[in-house]
């Protein structure tokens, strides 16, 4: 049981003006694993206040001064790996072997990254009788959600940080354990007081007042669409910056020429990843109707081949979901899939026996699910496959763009230009060709009601920057 009970703010850790707490859950066993400070309003404000104080040095700070730091909270998260990934698969639920990977390795590269990004990248350039500049946006609040936590936190911060801004950072309260190892690691880094600060609680009282802060210049949220719409609703206020990377559901069309062992398997995990609790996860199959038979075959097999457990354990590959009401939620909609007339191919409602401590969810496929199915349309968040099929290419491509969303998707096929065509139709911010693997140092971000801006690599940093033309 790990107990927090300060805010690091202004360089150092503080006492919560109230002592309301959270706890946090561990998915497989249900026990309280940790506690939080439930943060107040007040709370919110320090931090944000904190973060204006330390603007002015920080963005005066030389890049080489910048690199010095990233390089030690780089080096800093290295060191403390294991207790990232341990919290993470603990609250979570992702495998630990692959949350090491994962959840462990992707913050250190985002501050890796943004040290390469500010050795090669050029912040004036000269137009006409023009100086360009690029100056840091400011004060950036950041909020986080829990699937993904320390990384959605560090492709934020890392390249806020590099562009000269100052954050104050309100993570995830389902997932805020690796929020505070990061804070730690600042802490140790030597950062100077107020460049980063942290506070914890929940998003209505103390995200809400940070957003509206009239000292906060920006907001980078990751989450749901929910919170997105009123976050940008009290932003536009006062005009504030607003980056948004949001829900998504990502078709993958598998065409006729597929490998079709293959591309079945690859659809399948990237569904099942981190169980599905993946805002990038392929959550629609798009087949051939004449190849529908078979493939329902092979999506059976695939998603039986995910076995459910306790994500300590070797051999697992699908842990539980975050909460009880995460789990909730899913098997409302695989209730909802049936009720609906979709087929259901493979799972279905209930815990995987033996499993029935913990948010376990059994991996599940539908067949036939119709365009306009509920689970065809709403993030589901669980590993939970919709199987659609389409007459030709072009009613292919409408079924995917059939979306509020547009944040994903892959193509299969065996003529990679033909697969090419197709992904350039589809109205996401990112898709995969055949697996195409996965580039954190790409643009990453949505389309439509997935979101507004790119994280990662230099359209991330962009992001933090503003423009300014300079006439001589
Ligand atoms: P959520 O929106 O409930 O919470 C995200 C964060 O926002 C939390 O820190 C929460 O406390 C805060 N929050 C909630 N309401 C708020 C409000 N009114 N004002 C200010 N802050 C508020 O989302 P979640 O359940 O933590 O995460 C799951 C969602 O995140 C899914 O929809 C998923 O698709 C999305 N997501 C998107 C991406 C992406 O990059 N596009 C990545 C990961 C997750």
């Amino acid at each position: 049981m790990q107990t927090f009970d300060k805010f690091y703010v202004g360089g150092a850790w503080v006492a919560p003006t109230g002592n309301e707490t959270i706890d946090v859950i561990n998915g497989t066993t249900e026990e309280v694993m940790g506690r939080i400070p439930a943060g107040s309003a007040e709370d919110g404000a320090k931090a944000v206040e904190a973060a204006r104080a330390a603007f002015d040095g920080w963005a005066a700070t030389s890049v080489e001064e910048r690199i010095g730091y990233l390089k030690k909270i780089q080096e800093g998260l290295v060191a403390r790996a294991d207790d990232i990934a341990l919290a993470i698969t603990g609250e979570v639920g992702m495998p630990i072997k692959l949350s090491k990977m994962i959840q462990a390795g992707n913050p250190a590269f985002h501050f890796g990254q943004a040290v390469e990004l500010l050795e090669s990248e050029s912040f004036e350039e000269e137009i006409g009788n023009s100086k360009i500049v690029k100056e840091p946006v400011g004060v950036v609040v950041c909020i986080t959600p829990w699937n993904y936590p320390l990384n959605q936190i560090t492709a934020k911060v890392a390249p806020a940080l590099a562009a000269g801004c100052t954050v104050a950072l309100k993570p995830s309260e389902m997932a805020p354990i690796s929020a505070f190892i990061l804070a730690e690691v600042v802490e140790k880094a030597g950062l100077p007081a107020g460049v980063f600060n942290m506070v914890t609680g929940y998003g209505p009282v103390i995200g809400e007042a940070m957003v509206s802060h009239a000292d906060t210049d920006m907001i980078s949220f990751t989450g749901s669409t929910r919170a997105g719409r009123r976050i940008s609703e009290i932003a536009a206020q006062s005009i504030k910056r607003v980056a948004l990377e949001l829900g998504g559901k990502s078709a993958a069309i598998v065409l006729d020429d597929a490998d079709l062992s293959k591309a079945i398997k690859g659809v399948v995990a990237a569904c099942y990843l981190n169980s599905g609790q993946t805002c990038a996860a392929h959550t629609r199959m798009l087949v051939p109707e004449s190849k529908y038979d078979e493939i329902k075959v092979l999506a059976a097999e695939a998603a039986e081949k995910w076995t459910p457990g306790d994500p300590m354990v070797d051999g697992t590959r699908l842990g539980p979901l975050v909460s009880e009401a995460q789990w909730n939620r899913v098997a409302d909609y695989i209730q909802k899939g049936i009720d609906e007339g979709a087929e259901l191919i493979t799972g279905g409602p209930g815990k995987p026996e033996g499993l029935e401590t913990g948010y376990f969810v059994k991996p599940t496929v539908f067949g036939r699910v119709a365009p306009d199915a509920t689970i065809a349309q709403e993030e589901i968040f669980g590993p939970v496959l919709a199987i659609q099929t389409y007459k030709d290419e072009d009613d292919a491509v409408a079924i995917a763009n059939n979306s509020i969303y547009g944040l994903s998707g892959g193509v299969w096929s065996a003529d990679e230009a033909r697969a090419l065509k197709i992904a350039k139709r589809i109205r996401t911010g990112s898709i995969d060709i055949n697996g195409g693997r996965f580039n954190p140092a790409a643009p990453f971000g949505g389309m439509k009601q997935s979101g507004k801006g790119r994280e990662w690599g230099k359209y991330g940093l962009e992001e933090f920057l503003e423009i300014k033309s300079i006439q001589m």
